[in-house]
């Protein structure tokens, strides 16, 4: 994690260190791209270090779970209005697979919201441009499972046990924002309504993460 804090740093740094030498030189254009690139590594940087502080909470149980009885349809339905505008750009379809019933568990609203939310973000990350990510209830008998499947990259099976770990990725080189703690704070949060989080994944096929929660 060291190098994904360095990384940003020293790019910020070099950037700012060019507009004050040069800039009486630089274009108003240049000016506008070195500003943004500036921008941007902030962004990947705050990103990292919210993640980097919300997984050591819960890892250290500074904050544990207040569960009270919330609808995960409703939750859903606003998570995908959320993440609508962000798979139009990326040409993905998605959509909530659910049936007219109203379907409510005991959880953590918030915590299940982050679980939903790194999952659901991955699920695009990793898909590419005109593919389809569906996020579906599905009410058991005393649970209700919840997935979130995507017809992405995929993951082979031999990464599949440690992509729950921390800082664990499966293409180190790949240049899509993250840094390996998106799964492990999913983890937690399950490990924290005593369930857990299960993958199928086929390799260019797609992947599906499943959990369930105790209906109310
Ligand atoms: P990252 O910040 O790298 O996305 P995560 O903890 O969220 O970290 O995921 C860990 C790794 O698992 C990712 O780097 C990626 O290789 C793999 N992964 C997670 N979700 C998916 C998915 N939906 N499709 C393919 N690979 C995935």
């Amino acid at each position: 994690v060291s190098h994904d804090l360095r990384t940003p740093l020293a790019i910020l740094k070099g950037y700012v260190e060019t507009l004050q030498i040069k800039k009486d030189s630089l274009s108003e254009a240049e000016k506008e791209e070195y500003l943004n690139i500036t921008h941007n590594n902030i962004d990947k940087l705050s990103n990292l270090i919210n993640q980097l502080f919300e997984y050591s909470k819960l890892e250290s149980e500074q904050i544990t779970p207040v569960k009270e009885p919330f609808s995960i349809t409703e939750l859903s339905y606003d998570l995908i209005e959320k993440f609508k505008v962000l798979a139009e750009q990326k040409q993905i379809e998605l959509k909530l697979d659910t049936s007219k019933e109203n379907c409510i568990v005991f959880a953590d609203v918030s915590m299940v919201e982050r679980a939903l939310q790194n999952l659901i973000e991955n699920a695009l990350k990793y898909t590419d441009l005109g593919g389809k990510v569906t996020l579906s209830i599905k009410k058991l008998n005393k649970n209700i499972e919840i997935n979130i499947a995507d017809t992405g990259k995929g993951i082979p099976a031999s990464e599949q046990p440690y992509i729950f770990d921390r800082y664990k990725q499966v293409d180190k080189s790949q240049k899509k924002r993250g840094a390996g703690l998106g799964l492990a704070i999913v983890k937690k949060i399950m490990e924290l309504h005593d369930t857990t989080i299960t993958v199928l994944s086929q390799p260019k096929k797609g992947s599906t993460f499943t959990f369930k929660l105790p209906a109310q």
